[in-house]
């Protein structure tokens, strides 16, 4: 455990502190008479001037370096309080209560963790760390990003940012969690947490078919997830689209914009039915109703046909499946979700149960990194000024 014995000294009077029971959260600490750090410890030495509260009975949360890192009580000794890096020390041993929780670190989990970090609250943000984000070979629509990123390096980057200012980025999993007298009690693969506040940001799994290779083809983007994303990437390339018929046309005929071979598989033909092949038709959606397997190749797939036909060609196969939304923690804390298991929020991106917000891919909306990133603000900014109590914006 690292703790802050000798670093103290010289940036100690620039240093935020953050006091339970005040509206005032974070002081300067240049203001007080005497804040001292002993070896990984600060005392408290301020008589309150009149009609001040005291602040040497305050409890401290945490207190931010200059740097931005965030460091919080790890013992008490007295009014003697020892503090640690939040990111360095085991959170088994803290015991200890965060402005906010954040539960995901992908793109909007990160963010809201950087937005409330610079809102100078105390913030931990645990991930599981499997984000849907990882599977992006490169992404062309994120903005700010012209040639390109990929969903590893992004989130980094994410990483990076929240931390700088100092979030606490923890690699973990919350199992379950319970709302105690206004308070969120997490329980989580490293002990319990409290916070005042929780933002899940758990995102989405999405259904894939099972192709031999297939993590393969994800990253050399011959099998697309997204099309809102990427169908720019797949003009003019023969694409297949596979999945139940009222999820797998739909899809099919929003590529149809990006392509003249746009074409539906199925195993059975009577996996189509006449509608779905009326309109596929009137759309100009080609139906190979008996294909048996797919295989992977370096550029794309071959389609093995069931009824002997030669072995046909695509170059692109987006899977139109639906996707698991990991609600399960939002509906143990009482939040609602809709029929697909999205959970439904405010537009402050507050779920049905107080004090409790979901963003990302797991609320109800368009599954994109540009969403994460404004859920991440509007709910961040919310709970900002609901931690200060100030009207909503
Ligand atoms: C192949 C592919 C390509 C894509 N391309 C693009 C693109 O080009 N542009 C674009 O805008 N979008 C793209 N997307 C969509 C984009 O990835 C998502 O919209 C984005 O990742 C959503 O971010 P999120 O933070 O909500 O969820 P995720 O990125 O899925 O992150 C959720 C995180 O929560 C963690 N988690 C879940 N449950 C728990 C728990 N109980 N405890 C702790 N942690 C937990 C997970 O481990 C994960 O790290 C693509 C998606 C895929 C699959």
């Amino acid at each position: 455990m690292r703790t802050v014995a000798g670093l103290m000294a010289s940036w100690l009077v620039k240093c935020h502190v953050g006091i339970s029971g005040t509206s005032n959260r974070n002081l300067i600490c240049r203001s007080w008479n005497r804040l001292m750090a002993k070896t990984a410890q600060i005392r408290l030495r301020r008589a309150p001037s009149p009609g001040e509260r005291d602040l040497t009975s305050c409890r401290v949360n945490h207190v931010w370096r200059p740097d931005r890192r965030l460091l919080i009580p790890s013992a008490k000794a007295g009014n003697k309080i020892l503090f640690a890096m939040l990111d360095e020390m085991p959170i088994s041993s803290r015991g200890h209560e965060f402005d906010v929780a954040i539960v995901g670190g992908g793109p909007a989990g990160l963010a809201a963790g950087m937005y409330l970090a610079r809102f100078l609250h105390s913030v931990i943000v645990v991930d599981a760390g499997d984000a849907r984000a990882k599977l992006i070979p490169k992404s062309h629509n994120c903005p700010g990003f012209p040639d390109g990123v990929g969903g590893s390096e992004l989130l980094g980057r994410l990483k990076a940012q929240a931390q700088r200012y100092g979030a606490g980025v923890v690699d973990g999993r919350v199992a379950g969690g319970k709302k105690r007298d206004g308070t969120f009690v997490l329980t989580t693969t490293f002990g319990t947490i409290r916070a005042r506040r929780v933002v899940l940001a758990t995102g989405i799994v999405d259904k894939a078919p099972a192709i031999e290779g297939l993590e393969e083809a994800v990253a050399a983007g011959t099998v697309r997830l997204c099309p809102v994303c990427d169908a720019y990437e797949a003009v003019g390339k023969r694409i297949g689209v596979v999945g139940p018929e009222h999820l797998a046309l739909k899809e099919a005929l929003f590529l149809k914009e990006y392509s003249g071979q746009v074409t539906l598989l199925a195993n059975y033909p009577e996996d189509i039915s006449d509608a779905a092949r009326g309109m596929a038709s009137a759309g100009g959606i080609e139906i190979w109703d008996t294909v048996e397997d797919l295989v992977a190749r370096a550029t794309g797939f071959g389609v093995v046909m069931a009824d002997g036909a030669p072995m046909r060609e695509l170059d692109v196969v987006y899977p139109a499946m639906g996707s698991d939304v990991r609600s399960e923690l939002a509906i143990a804390l009482g939040a609602e979700c809709d029929a697909q298991g999205y959970v439904l929020v405010s537009r402050h991106l507050e779920t049905s149960t107080a004090g409790l917000y979901a963003i990302g891919d797991v609320a109800e909306g368009l599954n994109q990194i540009a969403v994460a990133f404004g859920h991440a603000a509007t709910a961040a900014t919310h709970i900002h000024n609901a931690l200060q109590s100030r009207p909503e914006s």
